[in-house]
């Protein structure tokens, strides 16, 4: 254990010590890690360097250990790179939040806004009103849809109509007219399709500051001492993670030649 310590939960002054003496970032629970202060020996330090200057992005392959974190934790809390050149590892509260997607390629996996047409109604009227309200996503007033031909040819009366266009309107705007991916073009069988439940997005809080310790009651002493314990175990991971990427990874140099479109003059004087 490079950052985690061992804390005696059972003594008040114990933990009180732990927290007003672990390390803060702006006040805020944190850890140190520039490459200088990972405490590697020389050679994993060099090689270090190497991986931070090459253009992969290597935290996405170390942040597991961070998933688990806020996982275990409800997604209340997460870590962050904070500082600069991602200098330090901080604290942060957060919060699941569901997104507005509402479908997704099954080509490209691009997301959308808009949800996917289910089969049409099978009843005649509620079939031509479905029908119109996709052509122009429910824009129009109820009695323009009322006047539209496939809708006024039919023998039901116009309080029939209307109400099947006050009935279905709401659900049917929020349909697309196709399934096809805005993205890749694919439709049909390749295209969009319903998320079942729309996908979450966790949105990051504020820093978790260091209040004073001596403030707090024995459970709010005892829930800071082991979330804070959590994020220092958390850190560990992420840099047992780290090294062992450096041990099984090598930075190759190549040189790729990238098409470039250039607009030269050419003259016929
Ligand atoms: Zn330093
Ligand atoms: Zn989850
Ligand atoms: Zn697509």
């Amino acid at each position: 254990m490079f950052y985690a310590q061992k804390v005696d939960r059972r003594s008040r002054a114990a933990m009180e010590s732990f927290l007003s003496h672990h390390f803060t970032y702006g006040g805020v629970f944190a850890h140190r890690a520039k490459l200088h202060h990972l405490g590697l020996p020389k050679p994993l330090e060099d090689k270090a360097w190497e991986v931070f200057t090459s253009d992969d992005d290597y935290w996405s392959k170390i942040w597991d250990p961070v998933r688990d974190f806020q996982e275990s934790h409800g997604h209340a809390y997460t870590i962050l790179n904070a500082g600069r050149s991602s200098g330090y590892l901080a604290l942060h509260h957060s919060q699941s939040v569901w997104t507005e997607y509402r479908s997704y390629c099954r080509t490209c996996g691009q997301r959308n806004y808009r949800k996917v047409a289910p089969a049409l109604p099978d009843d005649p009227l509620e079939r031509a009103v479905a029908t119109e309200i996709l052509k122009n996503g429910g824009s129009w007033s109820d009695s323009a849809y009322l006047g539209q031909e496939a809708i006024r040819s039919l023998p039901n009366t116009d309080e029939e109509k209307l109400a099947a266009i006050r009935r279905l309107k709401p659900e049917w705007k929020e349909y697309s007219s196709t399934n096809r991916c805005g993205a890749c073009g694919a439709e049909g069988e390749e295209g969009r399709v319903n998320y079942a439940k729309p996908p979450m997005h966790l949105q990051i809080l504020g820093g978790v500051h260091r209040e004073d310790p001596i403030e707090m009651d024995i459970d709010e002493l005892r829930y800071t001492v082991d979330l804070v314990l959590s994020f220092d175990r958390t850190c560990d991971r992420v840099r047992d993670r780290f090294i062992d990427l450096l041990q099984h990874c090598e930075v190759r140099e190549a040189v790729v030649m990238v098409p470039q479109t250039i607009r030269t003059l050419h003259c016929a004087c």
